[in-house]
């Protein structure tokens, strides 16, 4: 910072010059070094509209001219010589500065910022997802599918290939910007004049006319289509998943990619089967003389029904393992469990006769017949004798 031109030697000025001389020296000098008009050398164009603009900012506000005429640069900018910071010290706060000029803009003249105003309108853009859920049954999920899902989105417009002129016309390259979609102004500020750019009224920012627009597109070059597009649901989905359809989403502006459609999987509650990961869970009834006797019972799987012999004395609860009856895994071969367990209902509603029965059985039952009720009674034995 110490070698810091003089700000009058950066408008051309001599020290005395009137504030109208201050005013159309930086005038000139901004339109003369604004980047975008340097396009040969864009770079020592941006750090000498810096300087001008600085200077400017200085010479033009009466206070810190006064300050700058006394002191030099350490009147105008505390970092001055110290060695440190450096830069727009002179710009100072800009509290109460609510003017209907957006700062955005003016760091963007300024400081040649590469946001916004940098970004190309015509560059290729991504074209964005589809979300979308589906609905499935267990079975469905389980199984997998073939389904069409119905999907609005925008496709390139084949009337004109996506330039959006009428076939046999071509775009035309905007006069007003130069193809650029952005227009330089100058805009007066707290900080004196200042070069500005705002987006081409001509063009909308695209930086080209299109003189005949195409029919199908309305000069758009993308046109919204519905389609139905196939897609695989594999065996074994499970709720919650989403499924992600590459390139089936919608396409891009000026030549973009496809995005993705993504499909998310809601699968409806089964009254039978509960999926527990790969395995699935499922409840069985049995009848109290079933569960003592043995029995075959036939239970549902999701390949159908099938037989299980349950055996003699069976527990209320015990669950049985149908091995390779669950769900396709995923990413590997194989497939998950079922787990059957069994539920033992104690009838009710007895009729005198059947309540005689069960007395009459009940009575013939010893301590033989119940190995947990023996083991409770010798517990409760010891424990108090
Ligand atoms: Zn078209
Ligand atoms: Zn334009």
């Amino acid at each position: 910072m110490a070698d810091k031109r003089d700000y009058y030697e950066v408008l051309g000025l001599r020290k005395g010059a009137s504030d109208d001389e201050i005013k159309k020296a930086y005038r000139n000098l901004a339109k003369k070094y604004h980047p975008d008009l340097n396009p040969d050398d864009p770079k020592s164009a941006e750090a000498k509209f810096k300087e001008v603009n600085e200077a400017n900012d200085v010479l033009s506000d009466p206070e810190k001219r006064k300050r700058y005429d006394q002191f030099g640069h350490a009147g105008v900018d505390p970092s001055y010589g110290g060695g440190g910071g450096g830069g727009f010290g002179g710009f100072g706060g800009f509290g109460g500065f609510d003017g209907g000029i957006d700062l955005g803009d003016i760091f963007d003249s300024l400081f040649g910022g590469n946001g916004r105003r940098g970004a190309n309108p015509n560059a290729p853009r991504q074209g964005g997802d589809i979300s979308m859920s589906l609905n499935l049954d267990f079975m469905e999920a389980c199984k997998g599918l073939k389904r069409e899902v119905d999907v609005s989105r925008h496709e390139v417009c084949d009337v004109c290939n996506g330039s959006g002129a009428k076939p046999g016309t071509a775009p035309k390259t905007c006069s007003e910007c130069n193809g650029n979609g952005k227009i330089h102004y100058q805009q007066r500020s707290m900080f004196g004049m200042i070069q500005n750019t705002k987006t081409c009224p001509n063009c909308g920012g695209r930086g080209k006319i299109i003189e005949q627009g195409c029919s199908g597109c309305a000069g758009h070059g993308r046109v919204q289509k519905k389609r139905k597009i196939p897609v695989n649901i594999p065996a074994g989905i499970d709720d919650g998943q989403i499924l992600s359809v590459r390139g089936e989403g919608n396409v891009g502006a000026n030549g973009g990619g496809k995005g993705d459609l993504n499909i998310r999987i809601n699968v409806k509650r089964d009254p039978l089967f509960e999926r527990n990961g790969f395995d699935v869970n499922c409840e069985v009834p049995l009848t109290y003389a079933q569960a003592a006797l043995g029995a075959e019972v036939e239970v549902p799987t999701i390949d159908g029904p099938v037989k299980l012999t349950v055996p003699e004395g069976t527990q209320p609860d015990t669950v049985f393992r149908l091995k390779g009856k669950g769900v396709r895994h995923l990413k590997r071969e194989g497939r998950g469990d079922e787990l059957v367990k069994v539920v033992i209902e104690v009838p009710k509603n007895l009729t005198k006769s059947q309540k005689d029965l069960l007395r009459r059985l009940d009575g013939e039952l010893t301590s033989k017949n119940f190995a947990k009720r023996e083991s409770f009674f010798e517990k409760l034995k010891k424990a108090f004798g």
